[in-house]
């Protein structure tokens, strides 16, 4: 292991355009549980009558918006309580010392933000952006969870606010897509934290990565694959500040 670990070192001290793929198991070392995970998702369902999959959706907002703000309130917002981990904290220290190019991520609680990175793509939006459809005004997490209306409205237009994370089957915008693609392309060192190679996040790696690096951080072992640089099985927490101890 602390032969990996300085290898590791030594690719980043050299690397000056690193981006990390940030995945959901990083986002489990917060404490969060996955809304799918089976016993959580049955549990939501015996209490509202309805499936998180089923809640978070375009239909669900427009037909039932006072259930869907009860449920946004009682569990999406909860996760407002969380803290970055030491490895948020790590990615900060990259993007202080100009060797971060970008962060990816699928989660949507801005714990990279709450650690002081500045570019996060966050390709499913966030739970901090909540916008008046009308005047285009946002409100902040923290906000909602704070109105006493059910339905929280605009002050100003006095129009239902609408979140703006990605719901279920709606499609990551395209814009989002494009800046992830080509941050991934243009670094020279890549970071795949807390997700396999075989996920949703590890497809960007194998489509536009050409660069000279790519480590690879997560709690199963990752099988062999030639694009790999350096494998690491563990949490990211803790191998992400020793390998930033450059
Ligand atoms: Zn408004």
């Amino acid at each position: 292991m602390d032969e990996l670990i300085n290898r590791a070192r030594r690719i980043l001290k050299d690397s000056n355009n690193v981006v990390v793929l940030s995945g959901v198991k990083l986002m489990e070392e917060t404490g969060l549980t996955d809304l799918r995970a089976e016993k959580k998702a049955y549990d939501i369902e015996i209490t509202y009558g309805f499936s998180p999959e089923e809640m978070l959706t375009e239909g669900f907002f427009s037909r039932r918006t006072h259930l869907f703000f009860r449920y946004y309130r009682e569990h999406v917002l909860q996760m407002e309580k969380l803290v970055p981990t030491p490895a948020h904290e790590a990615v900060a220290k990259l993007e202080e010392d100009m060797k971060l190019k970008a962060v990816i991520t699928r989660t949507v609680y801005g714990l990279y933000q709450e650690a002081g990175v500045n570019n996060v793509i966050e390709l499913h939006g966030s739970i901090h952006k909540n916008i008046c459809p009308r005047c285009g005004r946002n409100f902040t997490a923290s906000f909602i969870a704070e109105s006493k209306e059910s339905v929280p409205h605009c002050p100003d237009c006095q129009v239902a606010i609408h979140p703006k994370f990605t719901m279920f089957g709606e499609r990551i915008d395209n814009g989002k897509i494009s800046r992830a693609a080509e941050a991934v392309s243009s670094a020279d060192t890549l970071i795949l934290a807390g997700a396999a190679l075989d996920s949703p996040l590890g497809t960007y790696a194998k489509q536009y990565y050409r660069g000279e690096h790519f480590i690879t951080i997560n709690d199963v072992p990752e099988p062999d694959n030639p694009m790999i640089t350096l494998s690491f099985t563990g949490k990211c927490s803790e191998i992400m500040p020793k390998i930033v101890a450059y």
